[in-house]
């Protein structure tokens, strides 16, 4: 078996991790890490979600501090999920170290942008492992580090290689529009839209002010608002860049992005889970929606083919609705693992999708578990 060390082990994308990794082939959860905060507890008094799924020695383990000056040498894959501001700091200074003797996959977007640092997306852009292979090489390191894209960018990059993949189509330009679910936010968000749930009585009214609020308080119930980082779009940036790179091609030693242009627009939406999508594209040649099911359904069986054999692959890689995807039905569908879309429409030339993906499942925590899946596999862990 391989050992698996989770980092932020007690937020909303570990407990995922944790979840996915129960009673795996060939991975098992050695360690758990988080803040000072949970360090030293067991698991099931350290974490605040929902730990129902869990066995009983997974809440009895214990929590370690997160001690990156000396870090373990007895685990075959760091898992990290520490948010943003904690990993830009920490991932940078110690995960070229870590690499050294492991291999390190992460969720955060520190690393992503890193040119000799491949951003894997297992059936979309598998072969940037080469990219790894250089790495290796490179640094004299067991591993490597992988840091796992931007959830919101993952739906958007299925919906795309397809068509890429097939000349006769191609893409010329995107636009998307994304309802973002408050768990995307981390575990803190989702305790404080609790909180406010508990304290509307009923349906939340709108705040009738006659004059706009300048500095609106963040609220998340009955709401719908941008997502602004430290007031600027970082979120947006972050999915056109890195869709750019994932469709990108490897050549001699880095990922040459791929060219179209690009546009989103970022929303949460007060949704507990999956991250719903309005995805829109110009291809380089017309084509009709029968077109566009066929491309999608090779699509899927190419990944059947390629990945089926995965412990954490779904059985299809998209699931095509006639009908458009709803976020509270829809999200589990493949295990959370399967990219739901929806009432594909030609309207004016553009291709028109409605999509749904599990922001921490196949966003984030299970889509890590197949990446380490498919680096055993090629016998790259
Ligand atoms: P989260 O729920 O806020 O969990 C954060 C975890 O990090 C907790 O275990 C927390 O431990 C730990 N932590 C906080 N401060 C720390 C410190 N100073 N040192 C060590 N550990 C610390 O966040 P999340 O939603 O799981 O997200 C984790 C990362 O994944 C973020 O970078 C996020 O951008 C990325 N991501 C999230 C999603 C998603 O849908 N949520 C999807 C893709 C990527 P304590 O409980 O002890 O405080």
């Amino acid at each position: 078996m391989l050992k698996v060390g989770i980092y932020g082990a007690t937020g909303n994308v570990g407990l995922e991790a944790i979840e996915s990794l129960i009673n795996h082939p060939f991975l098992e959860i050695s360690h758990l890490y988080a803040s000072e905060r949970s360090a030293g507890k067991k698991y099931k008094d350290a974490c605040f979600l929902d730990t129902s799924l869990l066995p009983k020695y997974i809440l009895e383990m214990n929590v370690e501090p997160t001690n990156m000056k000396k870090p373990p040498r007895n685990i075959d894959v760091a898992f990290f999920a520490l948010p943003e501001e904690i990993a830009k700091e920490f991932e940078l200074r110690y995960v070229e170290e870590l690499s050294k003797h492991m291999t390190v996959i992460t969720t955060s977007s520190a690393l992503r942008m890193y040119e000799k640092i491949p951003l894997i997306v297992t059936e979309v852009n598998a072969d940037h492992l080469r990219l790894a292979e250089d790495y290796r090489k490179e640094l004299d390191s067991i591993g490597c580090p992988f840091p796992q894209c931007n959830c919101t960018a993952v739906p958007i990059v299925f919906a795309l290689k397809p068509l890429l993949e097939d000349e006769s189509i191609g893409v010329k330009e995107v636009h998307v529009d994304t309802y973002q679910s408050i768990s995307g936010s981390g575990a803190r968000a989702v305790r404080k839209w609790q909180k406010e749930r508990l304290k509307e009585k009923g349906v939340p009214k709108p705040f009738m002010s006659e004059r706009p609020v300048i500095y609106p308080e963040l609220t998340y119930e009955g709401n719908v608002r941008p997502i602004y980082e430290k007031n600027s779009k970082e979120e947006e940036k972050k999915v056109k860049e890195e869709t750019l790179k994932i469709l990108g091609t490897y050549d001699n030693g880095k990922i040459i992005p791929v060219d179209f242009t690009i546009d989103c627009m970022c929303n949460r939406v007060p949704t507990l889970r999956g991250h719903f999508e309005h995805i829109r594209i110009k291809p380089k040649k017309s084509c009709t929606k029968q077109d566009i099911i066929s491309i999608y359904e090779e699509f899927n069986e190419k990944c059947r083919k390629l990945y089926g054999d995965l412990p954490s692959s779904p059985e299809k890689t998209l699931t095509l609705l006639h009908r458009e995807p709803q976020t509270r039905y829809d999200v589990g569908l493949g295990g959370g693992m399967s990219i739901v879309m929806g009432a594909i429409e030609i309207e004016n030339g553009w291709i028109r999708l409605r999509t749904l993906s599990d922001n921490l499942k196949k966003g984030a925590a299970k889509g890590s578990v197949q990446l380490m899946e498919y680096l055993h596999k090629k016998q790259f862990l």
